[in-house]
């Protein structure tokens, strides 16, 4: 053995060495021991207690109910201490596409301000614990690719293209030579052949072959509606029943989840007769019913059957809610507004030409009190005693916010999803039905909870650390610590839109 090969050797072993320190500090960063923590699961709300969860790569690892659990080697130990642990909270009805307080055509010289909203988006969702969301209608495959290869974003599931019939909501909105190209996927109606552009043949927009468009888009849902239309846009053409019964065929072959828009008793119904898999919004509209006091019996058969099929209900409150904030002084004072868009944006929503909406809402000079009045004691009393009964009979509720639900800045992300939290519970929804719905029962309800919705061993370490209990007040929810997205902890501080991060 010469002295260079002994260095050589040396050398080597020095190389080894470091290598061998380098990935106990790899493994290090990717094992976190989150101990001495109240864990509230929701598979299992009746054994809450204090453990320990050892996240590793990504995922969950172990869950030790159990005070005394040793360190496991090489973890970064985060204590828990007098806090609680929930999993990632899932919105299962956002549109990250539309921009809130701007219509498909933002006004000019705002381009800074809108990828200023866009780059913080994904982080005011986790800024309030949501760590996935579920797009129903891709319309801005950009805006959906973005939001994915952001540094830090929720997981992003979604519905596709969604299905429109032909000329029906929401391609309505839009003038006839935009909207076949916004709403490609939409169902070809023979009645209506004279008002649909030639380019598009029947054969193409079937239920099938538009289901099958989503399915090969990576959708893990099928959006469609059912909506006469309401103050200009009335009497829209709406699908028949047969037309359902072939989406539900294809979306069950597909295996896609079937979720209908529809706000009042006539489309929950035609949405229940079709056996969709969602119902997306809660029912305001009670039609020739809509000035009963109490609700009504036949409405009340309708949500028996709701709740024995199972069929998942998003209230979405926050709809009409975010209306209603356009005649709200308090409304823009909300202190996590900051938090959750650009101050910009804010500026401009205070200002005479960020609230071009309201002129929409209200065609006359009506007093603001007056239409607070209206939401409240109209569609708002009506979802509210909806939502009560449900509530009452244990009903499937899925959280979903539809955010935002029109150009208005009354939704604004991830903020939304807390004050529909605050709106599920002034309509009597309690603290574990909310927990659930925003957890569990979304997972399973859209085929996920392999991976999310509970705190188990084998799912994506997508975690809420909580200074306050949510089994015990709401503020829980505004009291998050530090979120962990994939095993990646972030303080929620950092996720804020004035943090400059
Ligand atoms: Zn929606």
């Amino acid at each position: 053995m010469t002295f260079a090969d002994i260095f050589k050797g040396l050398l080597l072993s020095l190389i080894s060495l470091v290598a061998v320190a380098d990935a106990a500090s790899n493994q290090e960063q990717s094992r976190t021991w989150i101990t001495d923590v109240t864990i509230i699961s929701p598979e299992n709300l009746d054994h809450i207690g204090q453990g320990s969860v050892l996240i590793e790569n990504g995922r969950i690892v172990s869950v030790e109910q159990n005070k005394r659990a040793k360190k496991p080697a090489g973890a970064t130990v985060v204590s828990g201490k007098g806090q609680f642990l929930i999993p990632g909270l899932i919105d299962s009805h956002v549109h990250l596409a539309s921009i809130p307080g701007m219509s498909f055509d933002p006004p000019a010289g705002k381009s800074e301000m809108i990828e200023e909203y866009f780059k913080q988006l994904p982080r005011s969702y986790l800024y309030f614990g949501y760590t996935s969301v579920v797009d129903l209608a891709v319309i801005d495959h950009r805006v959906l690719e973005d939001f994915r290869q952001a540094p830090l974003h929720p997981d992003l599931y979604d519905c596709g293209e969604s299905l429109a019939f032909a000329n029906g909501y929401p391609m309505s909105f839009l003038p006839p030579t935009t909207r076949f190209k916004i709403f490609p996927n939409f169902i070809y109606d023979p009645k209506q052949a004279s008002s649909i552009p030639s380019e598009y043949r029947p054969e193409d927009h079937t239920p099938v072959a538009d289901v099958a468009r989503v399915k090969n888009s990576g959708g893990i849902c099928v959006k469609t509606y059912f909506e006469r239309g309401f103050a200009r846009d009335k009497d829209l053409p709406v699908m028949g029943p047969d037309v359902l019964a072939e989406t539900r065929k294809a979306a069950t072959q597909a295996g896609l989840v079937l979720m209908i828009h529809a706000n009042s008793f006539e489309a929950q119904k035609f949405g229940v007769e079709g056996n969709v898999d969602v119902l997306a919004h809660g029912m305001w509209h009670w039609g020739d019913l809509d000035n009963k006091t109490d609700l009504p019996v036949e409405i009340k058969q309708l949500l028996d059957q709701i709740v024995k099929k199972k069929i998942g209900y998003q209230p979405t409150i926050q709809v009409l809610q975010g209306l209603r904030a356009y005649f709200d002084p308090e409304y823009l004072k909300i202190e996590a507004v900051p938090k959750v868009i650009p101050k910009k944006m804010l500026e401009w929503f205070n200002s005479p030409k960020g609230k071009w909406f309201k002129k929409e809402l209200v065609d006359d000079d009506t007093p603001d009190a007056a239409m607070l009045q209206m939401y409240d004691q109209g569609p708002l009393r009506r979802v509210r005693q909806v939502v009560v009964y449900l509530a009452s009979k244990d009903a499937n509720f899925l959280f979903g916010t539809d955010t935002p639900s029109a150009p208005t800045y009354g939704n604004l992300p991830g903020l939304n999803g807390y004050l529909e939290m605050q709106q599920l519970q002034k309509a009597g929804v309690s603290l574990t039905q909310i927990l659930r719905a925003a957890t569990i029962s979304n997972a399973r309800k859209f085929k996920i909870d392999a991976q999310l919705g509970t705190i188990e061993p084998g799912k994506i370490a997508n975690l809420v650390l909580m200074k306050k209990s949510p089994l015990e007040s709401l503020d829980a929810y505004d009291s998050i610590a530090t979120v962990w997205v994939h095993g990646k902890p972030v303080s929620r501080d950092s996720l804020a839109a004035s943090s400059n991060k």
